[in-house]
Formats: C-alpha cells, sequence, structure tokens
C-alpha cells in the first residue's frame, strides 16, 4: 500500500526549509520535494548581508545548502523531483510529479516561489548576477557611486529605484509609457528624489557589454521618437513585475489577480483543510527570505495542528 506522509513540502527555497525543520523537529518525517530551481531565487544571488545571524554576509547558494543542512538533519526526506499535477481532493492529497511518482500525503505545504519577470533579452541573462539583477535590496549595496538603471513603472520600480540612491550617483529609471503604473505616494517619492530621472517612453533592446562580464550600457528605444541610443550605465534592475510559481493549483486554491495563493488572515492555511501555503507563491508583500522563513514556520506549525486535532 502507498505511504501516507504526515507533511508533503513542495518548494526548497527558504519558506520549504523552514518549514522542514519545523515539521522535522515535530517528527512529522517530511518529505520535500525540491522543484524546478533547488534553493529558488536565492540561488541567483550572491551575498545576502540582511538576513540576520550572518554579520559578515553569506552567499546565497551557501545559506540554502546551509538551511538543507539543518532541515535533513531533523529526518526531512529530499526529493530531487518537481510536482507536476495535484489532487487536493483530501486529504489525503496527490501530487505527482515529473519522474512519474506519487506522493501522498495528510497535509501539504505549498512553497512554490515566485519567479522575478525579465525582459527576455539575450545579454540580460548573460549578465544576471554582473550587473543585472531583480533585487535591489539584496544587491544594491553593490552599487556604490554609480550610474544605475530601473526597468518598470509600478510600485516595484519606485521602491527599488528609491533604495537605490543610497548607494547609486544616478537611478534612472526606464518606463516604456508616459505614466507610472504606481501609487501616487510612491511615484511622488519618485519625483521628488533629485537623485532619480525618469526616462519616459522608453524600452531596453539590449545590455552591454557581455565581452566585459559585466554591465556597462544599454541599447535604449524612445518608442515616441522612434529613436534608439546608447547610455552608459553600470546596472539594469528589473522591476517589472513578479509571477508567483501556482500555475499547479489554479483549479483548486483561490489566488488573486496576480496568482498568488490566498490565505486566511494571519494565517498560512488555504480554503482546503490541511493545505498551507508560505513565502513569495503566497506574500508579495514582503519578499525577503526572513519573512518567507518566517510563514514557513507558519506553516508547519498549522500542519502539525491540523495533525492532532
Ligand atoms: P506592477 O505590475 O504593478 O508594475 C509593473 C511595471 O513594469 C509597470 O510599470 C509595467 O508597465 C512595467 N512592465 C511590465 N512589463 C514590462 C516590460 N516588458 N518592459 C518594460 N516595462 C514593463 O508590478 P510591481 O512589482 O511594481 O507591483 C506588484 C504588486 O505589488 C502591486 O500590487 C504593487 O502595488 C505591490 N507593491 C507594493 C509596494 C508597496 O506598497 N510598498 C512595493 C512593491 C510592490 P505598464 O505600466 O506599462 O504596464
Amino acid at each position: 500500500m502507498q505511504e501516507v506522509h504526515d507533511a508533503l513540502i513542495l518548494g526548497s527555497g527558504p519558506a520549504g526549509w523552514t518549514a522542514a525543520i519545523y515539521a522535522g523537529r515535530a517528527n512529522l518525517a517530511p518529505v520535500l520535494l525540491e522543484g524546478m530551481q533547488p534553493g529558488g531565487q536565492l540561488t541567483i544571488t550572491t551575498d545576502v548581508e540582511n538576513y540576520p545571524g550572518f554579520p559578515d554576509g553569506v552567499q546565497g547558494p551557501e545559506m540554502m545548502e546551509l538551511f538543507k543542512k539543518q532541515a535533513t538533519r531533523f529526518d526531512t526526506r529530499v526529493v530531487s523531483e518537481t510536482g507536476t499535477e495535484v489532487d487536493l481532493n483530501g486529504p489525503p492529497f496527490k501530487v505527482r510529479t515529473n519522474l512519474d511518482n506519487e506522493f501522498v500525503c495528510k497535509t501539504l505545504i505549498i512553497s512554490t516561489g515566485a519567479s522575478a519577470n525579465y525582459l527576455g533579452l539575450e545579454n540580460e541573462t548573460k549578465l544576471q548576477g554582473r550587473g543585472v539583477s531583480a533585487c535591489a535590496t539584496c544587491d544594491g549595496f553593490f552599487f556604490q557611486e554609480k550610474d544605475v538603471c530601473v526597468v518598470g513603472g509600478g510600485d516595484s520600480a519606485c521602491e527599488e529605484a528609491t533604495f537605490l540612491t543610497r548607494y547609486a550617483t544616478k537611478v534612472h529609471m526606464l518606463v516604456r509609457r508616459d505614466q507610472l503604473r504606481a501609487s501616487k505616494i510612491m511615484q511622488q517619492r519618485a519625483f521628488d528624489n533629485p537623485k532619480i530621472d525618469i526616462q519616459w517612453n522608453t524600452d531596453v533592446r539590449d545590455v552591454y557589454d557581455v565581452s566585459e562580464g559585466k554591465v556597462t550600457g544599454l541599447r535604449l528605444y524612445d518608442n515616441k521618437t522612434d529613436r534608439e541610443f546608447d547610455q552608459a550605465t553600470g546596472g539594469l534592475f528589473l522591476a517589472i513585475g513578479h509571477t508567483p510559481n501556482t500555475a499547479l493549483f489554479r483549479d483548486w486554491l483561490d489566488l488573486d489577480d496576480s496568482g498568488y495563493i490566498i490565505t486566511k488572515p494571519d494565517s498560512s492555511a488555504t480554503q482546503i483543510p490541511g493545505v498551507f501555503a508560505c513565502g513569495d507563491c503566497q506574500d508579495h508583500v514582503y519578499r525577503q527570505a526572513v519573512t518567507a522563513a518566517g510563514t514557513g514556520c507558519m506553516a508547519a506549525l498549522e500542519a502539525e495542528r491540523f495533525l492532532t486535532t
């Protein structure tokens, strides 16, 4: 007969590993499916300097290895597979993987994260971590006294641009239309900041310079005057939204308009008893490793409580 696990965790970012640590210590012998990007978004950042407990900073991939080590110490079974199909008519719930294995569980903790949207330019991918970033909070510090560009016109772009002015000499916001999408207060903050320069009607066509191995400039296009031009810059920050990795749950769980899983207030519980969601697939506001870890902890505690009541 098929084994029914007490807790199955989907995703291996800070939320997933933290849920595993807590579930393991509660003797739930959790099974964690690592997913397509083991370690999650932190594996594409370099230094992490804002996670408490690492006074000298830590490399993102190394930090995720430490999380994993701590989770396996408490009896987490790690499976290098990705959930591709779910059946949430339960408990028990069923998850089928890319290797066609099926896992059955009494509680399911979803920590599948979110992926930053990129423009889709070839050089943008090649220069990721070498001047191209989708997280000013993570990487802004490395752009001291530099000229940088932020793409986007939403709240994230305004927030990232404002944050970057702490380090950069000048921050150019590259906005594809002639207006911002951001809330009025965030717009005003950007307008009032003398270090922020807004370039309207501007599309990014290319990122230089792969041969240099770092960002040195951009090929831009003014879509109003139909003019292409080059602009020197030391960094390109993408703030054109995130996409939560929740497509798998669309037919089962309530998602908000942007695809984030809706949980009950102050809880990680979804509308299906026994199914919990934590981290960036559920939180579009904070999106930090430490807050993801916090909600991972909540999910494991709530799963444990669910199993014992
Ligand atoms: P948004 O979807 O709100 O904004 C995305 C921005 O990126 C828009 O200006 C959009 O342009 C632009 N964009 C999208 N695709 C491209 C592209 N291919 N090329 C150039 N520009 C592009 O995403 P955010 O991440 O800013 O915000 C997401 C949610 O999180 C929002 O609800 C926001 O309010 C919230 N948030 C709140 C914060 C706060 O309150 N402190 C901070 C950060 C986010 P266009 O307008 O033309 O579509």
